[in-house]
């Protein structure tokens, strides 16, 4: 993994494998008070909007992004494609977010949950997905690798994946799991009650055809780690509300890319041999 510092405080962590502009952000270096502080991207918390707008414009800058398309999660598997926009949007009830576009960022928020980055540089197209223990439930890493076949072509085995900064085994107790989880998980328990789902989510990206060489954990446990918002920490600690993290995945405008990336995109280059 690397970090750029983007200013002393605001930090954009990134995976090694992704080849396109993407970053998990943590809670610091942003314009919101406690108990947002700071860096809360989500206008569903209790935050006062225009931090919440100030946030996620840091987050453009730092990815070099031109819009920014967030969803209004709500732990289903439903996928927005995002075709044309001409401003920021959150679309409501949608916990995944895809494109082909360039330019155009996508964001999911959390506090525990992760989200799942994809990448296809042969068909070049991104996809964000928020994936808490309900995402594993319905699978809806599977869903969105189809849903990629289907829009952009994608073969799975092409893709890259990354899973962000969220719940670790050390912490994703599940006293319930009997109820919420269906028999054919439980085997992704470490020890009885505290479930691996991280390993839960590679093993459904490899179950839809992604590669396991192809796939990042970050491996950061966001109750663990204080600089990062965490659902469950706060709700042990007793306080009533707590911010979400942001990460992000966002196409590179073309003009930007390098000539060798940009002779693998125009066939009319004459060089493209993926035609
Ligand atoms: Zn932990």
């Amino acid at each position: 993994m690397m970090t750029t510092h983007l200013t002393p405080s605001l930090t954009l962590l990134k995976g090694c494998k992704l080849q396109t502009p993407h970053g998990m952000l943590n809670r610091e270096g942003g314009n919101s008070p406690p108990p947002f502080a700071s860096m809360n991207l989500s206008y569903g918390v209790g935050d006062r909007p225009d931090n919440v707008a100030a946030n996620r414009q840091l987050v453009k800058q730092a990815l070099g992004a031109t819009f920014l398309v967030s969803a209004g999660q709500v732990h289903g598997d439903r996928i927005f494609c995002v075709e044309e926009t001409d401003q920021d949007m959150e679309v409501q009830g949608y916990d995944a977010l895809m494109t082909n576009r360039s330019g155009i960022g996508l964001l999911i928020q959390q506090a525990d949950c992760q989200a799942v980055l994809l990448h296809d540089p042969d068909r070049n197209a991104v996809a964000a997905i928020h994936c808490g223990w309900r995402g594993n439930v319905c699978n809806i890493i599977a869903t969105v690798v189809e849903r990629m076949r289907r829009e952009y072509r994608s073969d799975p085995r092409s893709l890259h994946a990354l899973i962000s900064p969220s719940l670790g085994p050390c912490c994703a107790e599940f006293k319930d799991f009997t109820n919420e989880f269906p028999p054919e998980l439980h085997c992704f328990q470490d020890r009885p009650h505290y479930f691996d789902l991280w390993r839960l989510s590679a093993v459904q990206l490899t179950g839809a055809g992604v590669i396991t060489e192809h796939i990042e954990i970050m491996g950061i446990c966001t109750a663990c780690s204080p600089e990062y918002f965490s659902y469950r920490r706060s709700r042990r600690k007793g306080l009533p509300a707590t911010g979400r993290n942001g990460s992000a995945i966002l196409l590179q405008r073309k003009e930007t890319l390098s000539a060798e990336q940009l002779s693998g995109i125009h066939p009319e280059s004459g060089r493209d041999e993926r035609a």
